[in-house]
């Protein structure tokens, strides 16, 4: 027997529809392109959204075809997901911190016909479009008067192209699976590989995300989302935030520290998100300048694993509260979030602290485990780390044209690639990714503790641990240091530093000094080139 109630698909631009109709006139706020503040709202957000609906039609775009956006967090890039969504089509961010082989190699795997970019990437766009053959035309999302001379393919200003049609549409009914947009992992290993969602899974993952143990989002909030569109599905605020009709604040392509604290107090943030990197030139102009936060209550921060100090600093000397949280491409992207639930409200602290540095708890619609290698299940006891897997409405099942095979184990759980602890109330905590784990004795060493804790030491900059080989207990830890400028710590120190903190066999059979560290696109240390530059080292242990 089938339930009565109402078949009423879950469609992005019902998101909008609900934004546009209940939050009309709730500001949306952004820093454009073209350097000014830009002041509209819900309302007339749906009206355009509309109109590049209607205008990519005109264009001959249709269902299952990809649009691609290469922009900063404007009010017209917002537009544009929810236009080309709201006819079927799929709208594919290109991520420009990509290296160009890399741009190239997305697009052409999209097959994305329409391209609307930025004014920032139009020389990088110029130099590519040779390459890229399936883009028949190039929209600048500026308007005439900023328009620059360009040998772009069809190239037209946005306000031009949208203007060119009015608002008078209806949006197009179609399955709730049907895909609506893409993203590719960049992997540190092969080519990226295209992640799909569909209208149903971003809007339940928007629902889910704006939770009050999640985001906890509400109409009186003003967010900012720092983190770009084009990471990750833009952590979803692009859904769950007009759902709940909290004011947007977007801060187009300034990122520093100086300009995020700008928007942050002249726009009353209360709410904001992005990766670690961010709040650190946050935290340093505000260290410079002895500026304050006063409208700011919670900063989501995840990415990559929140430093003690910056969790420490927001909610000691600022009053903000920091939630961590781990999510990736695949899983839409929120998989957990470290909000402080009944079990740990009564620690304060250096054990509130401890809690804190976890990647957290997961939602409704995340089904998280650890698994060993042969997939047994292993305990919630905080202490055990194994494979991180999850399943779920919003979670990947496979990726774009089948690369990379089937994703998912027998019982349907995704490899997620990273080593978790979780413990007895649910709380994730990511110990290290699954190739960086050094196996020294059939025991698993995580190199992101050690990481930590070397980045602790007053002389060091940035700290890197590898597995090198040994033969007697398979691999044993190598600690590779970039040290401040001026000081040259020694491996005595640095070891006498870490001992006792850690458990004996953890300790580092040696540590090397280097200039610098290789770095992929996103910013995250690429631990494969190093394993291959110290392939052939020799621990002095061997
Ligand atoms: P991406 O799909 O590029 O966002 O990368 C996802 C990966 O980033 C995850 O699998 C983790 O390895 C890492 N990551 C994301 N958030 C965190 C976090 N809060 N702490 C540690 N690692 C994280």
């Amino acid at each position: 027997m089938l339930g009565l109630m109402q078949d009423w698909p879950l469609l992005i631009h019902k998101i909008i529809d609900h934004a546009g109709r209940e939050h009309a006139h709730r500001p949306v706020i952004s820093r454009s392109v073209e350097g000014e503040m830009h002041f509209t709202d819900y309302g007339t957000v749906r009206e355009r959204a509309l109109k590049v609906a209607k205008r990519l039609e005109k264009d001959g775009i249709r269902l299952g075809d990809r649009v691609a956006t290469l922009a900063w967090n404007t009010w017209r890039h917002l537009e544009t997901w929810y236009g080309i969504t709201g006819i079927g089509a799929i709208y594919h961010t290109v991520n420009p911190r990509l290296f160009e082989d890399q741009i190239v190699y997305i697009m052409n795997h999209a097959e994305d016909r329409i391209l609307l970019l930025d004014l920032t990437f139009v020389p990088l766009m110029e130099k590519l479009q040779d390459r890229l053959p399936t883009v028949e035309r190039f929209v600048v999302l500026t308007d005439d008067a900023h328009m620059p001379e360009t040998k772009l393919r069809n190239a037209v200003p946005y306000e031009t192209w949208i203007g060119e049609v009015d608002s008078d549409f209806a949006w197009h009914s179609f399955d709730e699976n049907t895909a609506a947009g893409m993203c590719y992992t960049s992997g540190t290993t092969g080519n990226p590989k295209g992640v799909l969602y569909s209208h149903r899974s971003n809007v339940i993952h928007a629902m889910t995300a704006a939770l009050p143990d999640m985001l906890g989002v509400t109409s009186k909030d003003r967010v900012m989302p720092v983190v770009p569109l084009f990471h990750a599905n833009g952590w979803s605020l692009a859904f769950s935030v007009p759902m709940t009709g909290a004011s947007l604040v977007l801060p187009g392509p300034r990122l520093d520290g100086a300009s995020v604290h700008e928007i942050l107090e002249t726009q009353k943030v209360t709410c904001t998100a992005a990766v670690p990197t961010v709040w650190l030139g946050l935290l340093a102009h505000l260290d410079k300048t002895g500026g304050t936060l006063t409208t700011l209550k919670r900063v989501v921060i995840g990415g990559s694993a929140c430093p003690r100090a910056v969790t420490e600093r927001f909610e000691r000397q600022f009053g903000v509260e920091v939630l961590h949280a781990w999510g990736m491409t695949e899983t839409s992207p929120l998989g957990t979030v470290c909000s402080i639930t009944d079990d740990y409200a009564h620690l304060e602290g250096e054990a509130l602290l401890d809690i804190k540095m976890k990647q957290g708890r997961t939602p409704f619609g995340v089904e998280m485990v650890i698994k060993d290698d042969a997939d047994r299940l292993l305990p919630r006891d905080g202490k055990t780390f194994g494979r991180l897997k999850v399943r779920g409405p919003a979670i990947s099942r496979a990726y774009f044209r089948g690369e990379g095979g089937n994703p998912l184990d027998a019982e349907g759980y995704f490899d997620t690639g990273d080593v978790a602890t979780i413990d007895e109330f649910g709380y994730m905590q990511i110990t290290d990714r699954a190739k960086d784990v050094i196996k020294s004795g059939g025991e698993w060493i995580s190199s992101i503790d050690l990481e930590n804790l070397a980045v602790g030491h007053p002389d060091v900059a940035e700290a890197a641990v590898i597995g090198v080989a040994h033969p007697k207990w398979d691999e044993r830890p190598l600690l590779i240091i970039v040290p401040k400028a001026g000081k040259e710590p020694t491996k005595e120190d640095l070891l006498a530093f870490m001992q006792g903190k850690i458990a004996k066999w953890w300790m580092p059979d040696d540590v090397v000094l280097v200039p610098d560290l290789p770095h992929t696109a996103t910013g995250k240390i690429q631990k494969m080139a190093l394993r291959d530059r110290f392939k052939d080292y020799r621990l002095p242990t061997a």
